[in-house]
């Protein structure tokens, strides 16, 4: 009887990992950058795209070059990027993916792998807590999701710390940015954001979290907000950088 219960269970197993292929076959996945097929081992981007994405390596060197965007505004204990950002590179179409096209999935991913060598690295291995750069709540219901956040959510999950998403929000609309001068966008964003509960937040160092750094003038205005309140330190990490 038993050697037919385990006749009957490993051919279960089979039955399972045929459907598993059958259905890879129907509906195979693939690769967010390049769109090859994923090996089952694999997960939304494959090891030949993980190994080509141009990543930074800033968390290892506390001096790094993105320091120029925010010296002489605000004083940040840890900052970095994963990966660089340029216009025609490959984080490019990743982002894009992210942003525009809802694969939520991959801001959660990244945040995951990245979490890994942060948690080990001065001084991000000290963090308290992550804020993600709150997104406008109609753009957020828009898209569905804050970028920001997902990202926030995989780092958290390997630095194993809490994400506070609802403290720091944003106060009005800012029109879009794109057209405006550096002094017209900083304008706009100053006075933007706000804190619910400061004293939540009191003695914490926060890891503040973006998704892509251009001027900086986004995270400079959260960073004022939150350094108001007292003995507050931060720390800042994004998905990309521009590169400088
Ligand atoms: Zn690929």
């Amino acid at each position: 009887m038993l050697q037919y219960i385990q006749i009957f269970s490993s051919l279960n197993k089979g039955i399972a990992s045929f459907a598993d292929d059958f259905l890879s076959l129907l509906f195979p996945r693939t690769c967010e950058i390049c769109d090859n097929s994923l090996y089952k081992s694999e997960e939304l981007i494959c090891t030949y795209c993980l190994g080509r994405l141009p990543y930074t390596h800033w968390h290892k060197d506390i001096d790094n070059p993105l320091h120029a965007v925010f010296w002489g505004k605000i004083s940040l204990l840890g900052l970095t990027a994963m990966f660089y950002f340029h216009k025609d590179n490959i984080v490019q179409k990743l982002m894009h993916k992210f942003k525009y096209k809802g694969v939520r999935e991959l801001g959660i991913y990244v945040g995951k792998r990245y979490g890994m060598q942060l948690k080990d690295v001065f001084p991000f291995k000290d963090v308290d807590l992550i804020i993600p750069v709150p997104l406008h709540p109609k753009k957020q219901k828009m898209r569905g999701y804050n970028q920001s956040e997902q990202f926030a959510i995989g780092l958290a999950q390997s630095m194993n710390i809490t994400v506070v998403s609802n403290n720091l929000f944003r106060k009005t609309e800012s029109e879009t940015q794109t057209k405006k001068t550096k002094i017209e966008r900083w304008e706009n964003v100053k006075d933007i954001f706000n804190v619910a509960e400061k004293e939540e937040l009191e003695g914490k160092h926060i890891l503040l979290v973006d998704d892509v750094i251009t001027t900086g003038s986004t995270l400079e205005a959260c960073a004022s907000i939150l350094l108001a309140i007292p003995r507050v330190q931060i720390s800042v990490a994004a998905i990309a950088a521009a590169h400088r």
